[in-house]
Protein backbone atom coordinates (compact mmCIF):
# COMPACT_ATOMS: atom_id res chain seq x y z
CA UNK A 1 0.00 0.00 0.00
CA UNK A 2 1.60 3.61 -1.09
CA UNK A 3 0.27 6.50 1.47
CA UNK A 4 0.67 10.16 1.17
CA UNK A 5 -0.28 12.30 4.32
CA UNK A 6 -2.89 9.56 5.46
CA UNK A 7 -4.23 8.81 2.08
CA UNK A 8 -4.05 5.83 0.26
CA UNK A 9 -2.81 6.22 -3.19
CA UNK A 10 -2.40 2.90 -4.23
CA UNK A 11 -2.92 -0.58 -3.42
CA UNK A 12 -1.46 -3.91 -4.78
CA UNK A 13 -1.01 -7.71 -3.47
CA UNK A 14 0.45 -10.88 -4.74
CA UNK A 15 -1.04 -12.28 -8.04
CA UNK A 16 -0.65 -13.37 -11.77
CA UNK A 17 -1.10 -10.72 -14.34
CA UNK A 18 -4.65 -9.78 -15.43
CA UNK A 19 -6.66 -12.49 -17.60
CA UNK A 20 -4.23 -15.34 -16.42
CA UNK A 21 -4.70 -18.35 -13.72
CA UNK A 22 -2.99 -17.63 -10.76
CA UNK A 23 -0.15 -19.99 -8.94
CA UNK A 24 -2.98 -20.46 -6.38
CA UNK A 25 -5.20 -22.16 -9.60
CA UNK A 26 -1.78 -24.03 -11.19
CA UNK A 27 0.83 -24.52 -8.61
CA UNK A 28 3.56 -22.33 -8.47
CA UNK A 29 6.71 -23.55 -10.88
CA UNK A 30 8.94 -22.32 -8.47
CA UNK A 31 7.34 -24.10 -5.35
CA UNK A 32 7.01 -27.21 -8.11
CA UNK A 33 10.80 -26.74 -8.78
CA UNK A 34 11.55 -26.78 -5.20
CA UNK A 35 13.54 -23.23 -5.77
CA UNK A 36 14.13 -21.67 -2.31
CA UNK A 37 12.60 -18.56 -1.18
CA UNK A 38 14.37 -15.55 -2.67
CA UNK A 39 15.47 -17.25 -5.96
CA UNK A 40 14.23 -17.88 -9.06
CA UNK A 41 11.40 -15.00 -8.92
CA UNK A 42 11.04 -15.13 -12.75
CA UNK A 43 9.81 -18.29 -12.39
CA UNK A 44 6.70 -17.90 -10.58
CA UNK A 45 3.68 -16.23 -12.96
CA UNK A 46 2.88 -13.65 -9.88
CA UNK A 47 4.04 -10.35 -9.49
CA UNK A 48 4.65 -8.85 -6.05
CA UNK A 49 2.63 -6.49 -4.08
CA UNK A 50 5.07 -4.07 -4.10
CA UNK A 51 5.01 -4.24 -8.43
CA UNK A 52 1.53 -4.24 -8.15
CA UNK A 53 1.23 -1.15 -6.55
CA UNK A 54 3.39 0.54 -8.61
CA UNK A 55 1.40 -0.43 -11.73
CA UNK A 56 -1.75 0.12 -9.89
CA UNK A 57 -0.32 3.86 -9.67
CA UNK A 58 0.95 3.88 -13.36
CA UNK A 59 -2.65 2.76 -14.86
CA UNK A 60 -4.59 5.45 -12.66
CA UNK A 61 -2.06 7.83 -13.14
CA UNK A 62 -0.59 8.51 -9.53
CA UNK A 63 2.55 9.74 -8.34
CA UNK A 64 4.17 7.49 -6.10
CA UNK A 65 7.19 10.23 -5.20
CA UNK A 66 7.74 10.58 -1.87
CA UNK A 67 4.92 8.28 -0.49
CA UNK A 68 5.05 5.75 1.95
CA UNK A 69 4.98 2.67 1.34
CA UNK A 70 3.55 -0.47 3.92
CA UNK A 71 4.04 -4.29 2.92
CA UNK A 72 3.09 -7.12 4.94
CA UNK A 73 6.55 -8.41 3.94
CA UNK A 74 10.10 -7.11 3.78
CA UNK A 75 10.44 -6.50 0.26
CA UNK A 76 12.45 -9.00 -2.15
CA UNK A 77 15.26 -7.24 -4.23
CA UNK A 78 13.58 -6.96 -7.28
CA UNK A 79 10.57 -5.12 -5.41
CA UNK A 80 13.04 -3.04 -3.34
CA UNK A 81 15.31 -1.32 -6.77
CA UNK A 82 11.43 -0.34 -8.26
CA UNK A 83 10.63 1.27 -5.07
CA UNK A 84 14.04 2.93 -4.68
CA UNK A 85 13.09 4.33 -8.42
CA UNK A 86 9.64 5.28 -7.16
CA UNK A 87 11.25 8.06 -5.21
CA UNK A 88 9.61 6.71 -2.10
CA UNK A 89 10.34 8.45 0.94
CA UNK A 90 10.08 4.83 3.64
CA UNK A 91 9.39 1.94 3.99
CA UNK A 92 7.58 -0.34 6.69
CA UNK A 93 6.84 -3.97 6.75
CA UNK A 94 5.34 -6.27 9.18
CA UNK A 95 7.36 -9.69 8.50
CA UNK A 96 10.90 -9.86 7.70
CA UNK A 97 12.01 -12.09 4.37
CA UNK A 98 15.83 -13.54 4.22
CA UNK A 99 17.09 -10.85 1.81
CA UNK A 100 19.93 -9.03 3.11
CA UNK A 101 21.08 -7.76 -0.01
CA UNK A 102 17.15 -5.46 -0.43
CA UNK A 103 18.29 -4.05 2.89
CA UNK A 104 21.20 -3.00 1.63
CA UNK A 105 19.99 -1.31 -1.15
CA UNK A 106 17.61 0.32 0.57
CA UNK A 107 20.23 1.97 2.76
CA UNK A 108 22.59 2.51 -0.52
CA UNK A 109 19.44 4.96 -1.62
CA UNK A 110 18.96 6.50 1.90
CA UNK A 111 15.30 5.14 2.24
CA UNK A 112 14.69 4.39 5.78
CA UNK A 113 13.39 0.74 5.80
CA UNK A 114 11.54 0.01 8.72
CA UNK A 115 9.92 -3.54 10.47
CA UNK A 116 6.73 -2.94 12.25
CA UNK A 117 6.01 -3.99 16.18
CA UNK A 118 2.54 -5.48 16.79
CA UNK A 119 0.89 -3.15 19.36
CA UNK A 120 0.84 -4.75 22.78
CA UNK A 121 -2.55 -3.12 23.31
CA UNK A 122 -5.26 -4.75 21.32
CA UNK A 123 -6.38 -2.68 18.38
CA UNK A 124 -9.63 -2.55 19.36
CA UNK A 125 -11.32 -1.59 22.82
CA UNK A 126 -14.87 -2.64 22.32
CA UNK A 127 -16.38 -4.65 24.84
CA UNK A 128 -16.91 -8.38 24.45
CA UNK A 129 -20.61 -9.42 24.89
CA UNK A 130 -20.26 -12.86 26.45
CA UNK A 131 -22.11 -15.15 24.62
CA UNK A 132 -24.98 -17.12 26.27
CA UNK A 133 -24.87 -20.78 26.45
ZN1 LIG B 1 4.18 -18.51 -8.21
ZN1 LIG C 1 9.25 -8.49 -4.40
Amino acid sequence: MAVMEKHILATGYNGAPRNMADCLELGCKRELQGILSGQGHELCRGLHAEQNVIIQAAVHGVRLEHSVIYCTHQPCVICAKMLINCGVSAVYFAQAYPDPLSESFFAEAGIPLTKLEPSPEPPCRMPITPTAS
